[in-house]
């Protein structure tokens, strides 16, 4: 069928090991998935997972052994990090159960939920929506997928950031608030989960700020690393 303007190419993420590459179709994220981070950002207890989105072409995909360029994004002062683990979905479905959640997962990643944080401040004091302090342009770099059967130790892995070669953020993906499976058995019930959509599933503690020529490393056990460059 003839479209009126040619539709673009999907934004997608370079595989561990392969030539084919992951097409993306949308992207969720989780707030406050860390008990100390959630501390940090104002909240106590625990509450049901919240979401917001990202669009799809606010990928910055980068290669194995590569450092991605990240412009410094417009209108912000406050431009902060949040490392996270990406889940990739293999196969999609509505009212996902827990116990069979991680058979939907085609694989993880190492990813940034990138923030302008005074935009997110500002928002959340005027009850407006995060789209402008979390899903502007380049706002979801991400690194090589590992496929889920290689990443057999993920529940338990540690994650750690640094910028400029100082530790920022450090914990285990066993801390997060709400695991992998119940943020799936959650997102499905409010979406019908699609194959390639990704889940930012949330940020631990030491969140802060960058600036242009920072060099951010992200790590999490048994991935393929993230490593970018503010420009
Ligand atoms: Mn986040």
């Amino acid at each position: 069928m003839p479209y009126v303007l040619p539709p673009a190419a999907p934004a997608s993420l370079s595989v561990c090991g392969s030539d084919q590459r992951f097409a993306v179709h949308r992207i969720y994220c989780v707030g406050r998935n860390y008990a100390e981070h959630a501390r940090e950002m104002g909240s106590t207890g625990r509450e049901a997972p919240f979401f917001f989105m990202k669009p799809a072409d606010a990928v910055v995909p980068v290669a194995a052994g590569q450092t991605g360029s990240v412009p410094y994004p417009s209108l912000t002062n406050n431009y902060h990090h949040e490392l996270e683990l990406v889940v990739a979905m293999g196969r999609g479905g509505a009212d996902i159960a827990v116990d069979s959640a991680l058979e939907h997962v085609w694989g993880y990643a190492v990813g940034l939920d990138m923030t302008r944080r005074d935009l997110q401040s500002e928002a959340k004091q005027k009850g407006r929506p995060w789209s402008i302090a979390k899903g502007f342009d380049a706002s979801a770099p991400i690194g090589p997928l590992t496929p889920a059967a290689q990443a057999q130790g993920i529940a338990r892995a540690g994650i750690a950031l640094t910028v400029n070669g100082s530790e920022r953020q450090k914990s285990t993906i066993a801390d997060m608030i709400w695991s992998v499976p119940e943020i799936i058995a959650h997102l499905s019930r409010a979406w019908l989960l699609a194959p390639g959509d990704l889940i930012f599933t949330g940020t631990p503690a030491g969140v802060g700020a960058v600036v242009r020529g920072d060099l951010l490393a992200g790590h999490i056990d048994g991935l393929e690393p993230l490593r970018v460059k503010i420009a």
